[in-house]
């Protein structure tokens, strides 16, 4: 199952249940589909879990208290998650059969589940509606907007802004750095497709909003102008970009969003 296709999975399931206004709520879902809903205290390292309990033939949720979670939009991302391998066939039989995976092809295979059951939960978090809606005819969010809509869908800023850019019909990118070293960061498809694949540094350029964010500990969003050149390390192509940029939180984390500012789909 692609990344789409579990897109139009969690369609489906919002739209079977009639969930169109954010935030998702998991409760009536699991109590159609018989799904136990178990909320405990786990440890500090447990984020969820699924299980089909062959006994009494009924899956079981196994996830964090959402109330006293140090950050509940984690908690409803692992729920959303857990839901994803429910409703993705394949996970559900695996599941179902009880099947345990430990030699290294599991492990690869294990791998692309939890990135199916993401895919899933981030378009169940933040539906493609709201989205839509959002987006509106500029077909685009700024970081601000995209922050309102996370905490319109109780979903993470970072989860948030990901769906955004895998969303998005426009060249954009959305980066995680700390200390001025770019973590992980997800790339629209036309970004990809203009040649703007992959940033290629691991380091977020000297003079960046997002540097300017790192140096100060305010929670104001940075921005200004910039350019492909100074964040991608292939220079074939050249484009202006627009930059913004926070802090994740009390956390050295920043989130990064580069738009294209002149940028017209070539038809
Ligand atoms: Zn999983």
């Amino acid at each position: 199952m692609n990344e789409h296709q579990a897109e139009l999975l969690a369609d489906e399931v919002l739209a079977a249940f009639g969930q169109s206004k954010p935030p998702i709520l998991f409760e009536p879902i699991a109590a159609e589909e018989g799904i136990e809903l178990v909320e405990g205290d786990f440890g500090d390292e447990f984020q969820g879990r699924i299980e089909f309990l062959q006994e009494v033939r009924t899956f079981a949720v196994y996830h964090p208290k959402i109330t006293t979670s140090r950050y509940p939009p984690r908690v409803r991302f692992s729920i959303a998650h857990e839901f994803g391998h429910y409703y993705i066939p394949e996970h559900r039989e695996m599941l179902l059969h009880g099947i345990v995976h430990n030699s290294l092809d599991a492990f690869r295979h294990q791998n692309q589940m939890e990135r199916e059951a993401d895919a899933f939960a981030a378009a169940l978090l933040v539906p493609s509606q709201v989205l839509k809606a959002r987006m509106g005819r500029r077909g685009f969010l700024s970081l601000q907007q995209i922050l309102r809509l996370a905490e319109d869908c109780q979903a993470s800023a970072q989860a948030t802004a990901f769906r955004y850019t895998r969303f998005t019909a426009e060249p954009h990118l959305a980066i995680i750095s700390e200390k001025g070293l770019i973590l992980h960061y997800f790339v629209s498809d036309e970004a990809g497709a203009i040649g703007f694949a992959g940033l290629g540094n691991v380091q977020v350029p000297a003079e960046s909003a997002t540097m300017r964010t790192a140096n100060n500990c305010n929670a104001r969003i940075e921005e200004g102008a910039s350019q492909t050149e100074r964040w991608f390390s292939d220079r074939q192509a050249r484009a202006n970009l627009w930059e913004e940029a926070m802090r994740l939180g009390s956390s050295d984390r920043i989130i990064t969003l580069l738009s294209w500012v002149d940028y017209h789909e070539e038809t």
